[in-house]
């Protein structure tokens, strides 16, 4: 293992975005402080003079409606093992996973970050095959990330929809995503300063993580069901999940609507040369309405279809000019000290 550098407080950051999780953190944080205590003896001693936990756990509440809030403080309070540090950041809403994993990668220290659900959907059993390969490549390999190999257990409607989502998306869009691959994953230090580095109000992780590119490695496991029972994934946000996948990774739909315009444009101008000719031959025999409505009205609906396309990306204009911080940090009495000023350094870095 390298030595950190000066800006690096611990070696390994774990960022936990969580809503709706109190049934999941207690045996979550149970698991990761076992599977963490076994390979303890991977990274250096620290130094007396340096005398800094190896890891830190940064959970960051997503504007929860249950107890989660109160689990993670209690956590906190009672923490006492000196390997690793618990830092709980919490939304003043929900803003989203996506917001979540982006305030934990901005808050996070390490010199790698290992990003997980806290519903143990990711099996914390594979973070030290992970942490291995990543430090046995002399961290050379910067992204090891985890596939699932089965849907097993997952509803055959949202497995038939995720799929296809996958094939469009891959069709095109030019940064292309494995199916069954999670957010779970380590990633390097440079990995995570590349991806602080976009900017981008709207988010979409999975795409984000592969168009950065680097050395990666994945391991793959066995589906694994919910934790606490269902997805905090409701149809509607996925379905804006899986738009969000498209649109901000490929323009391909405004080239889509463009030639299908430019094709039922042509059609349109051929008909009505077609339907000159024949009023010129054998005079109008027909009065044609039935033909032009079904014209008209299939030209509106196309062009209709078009606004529609052109208005998801000027929405995403629209959302990116605006430079609204992409998540505000409750300020609560008890936060970490940097709440207040990081909800502000978020601001001015969107800005
Ligand atoms: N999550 C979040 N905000 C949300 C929805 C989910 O932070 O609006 C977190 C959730 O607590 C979990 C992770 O994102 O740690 C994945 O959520 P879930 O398990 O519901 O999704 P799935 O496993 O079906 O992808
Ligand atoms: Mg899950």
């Amino acid at each position: 293992m390298q030595e950190l550098d000066s800006t690096q407080t611990t070696h390994i950051s774990i960022v936990v975005p969580c809503y709706n999780e109190e049934v999941s953190l207690p045996k979550f944080l149970e698991e990761i402080t076992q599977t963490m205590r076994g390979i303890k003896s991977l990274f250096p001693q620290s130094s007396p003079q340096n005398n800094l936990p190896f890891y830190e756990i940064i959970f960051v509440n997503d504007g929860s409606r249950d107890k989660t809030l109160e689990i993670l403080r209690n956590m906190q309070d009672c923490h006492t093992d000196s390997d690793y540090t618990i830092n709980v950041y919490s939304f003043s809403r929900n803003f989203g996973k996506e917001a979540a994993i982006l305030a934990g990668l901005q808050k996070a220290k390490g010199a790698g970050v290992i990003l997980l659900d806290a519903d143990l959907q990711d099996p914390p059993s594979l973070i030290p095959q992970m942490i291995r390969i990543w430090l046995d490549s002399k961290r050379e390999i910067k992204v090891v990330y985890a596939r699932r190999t089965t849907r097993a257990g997952e509803s055959k409607i949202r497995a038939a929809l995720s799929e296809m989502f996958y094939k469009l998306s891959n069709l095109i869009s030019e940064v292309k995503i494995e199916s069954g691959v999670r957010d779970f994953r380590l990633m390097d230090r440079e990995v995570i300063d590349a991806l602080l580095e976009m900017k981008e109000y709207h988010r979409f992780s999975k795409a984000m993580f592969a168009w950065v590119g680097f050395k990666r490695q994945c391991l793959e496991y066995e589906y694994i069901p919910h934790f606490k029972g269902a997805s905090s994934w409701s149809f509607w946000k996925l379905f804006k999940y899986a738009i969000e996948g498209i649109v901000s990774f490929s323009t391909a739909p405004l080239r889509i609507a463009f030639v299908v315009g430019s094709l039922i444009s042509l059609f349109a101008f051929g008909y009505g040369i077609y339907r000159f000719v024949f009023t010129l031959l054998y005079g109008n025999l027909v009065p044609g309405y039935p033909s032009l409505i079904v014209l008209i009205s299939f030209i509106g609906g196309i062009q209709l279809m078009l606004l529609g396309v052109i208005g998801e990306y000027i929405a995403r204009i629209y959302e990116q000019v605006k430079m609204r911080p992409i998540y505000i940090l409750e300020d609560l009495k008890n936060n970490n000290t940097d709440s207040k000023k990081s909800t502000q350094s978020t601001r001015s870095s969107n800005a």
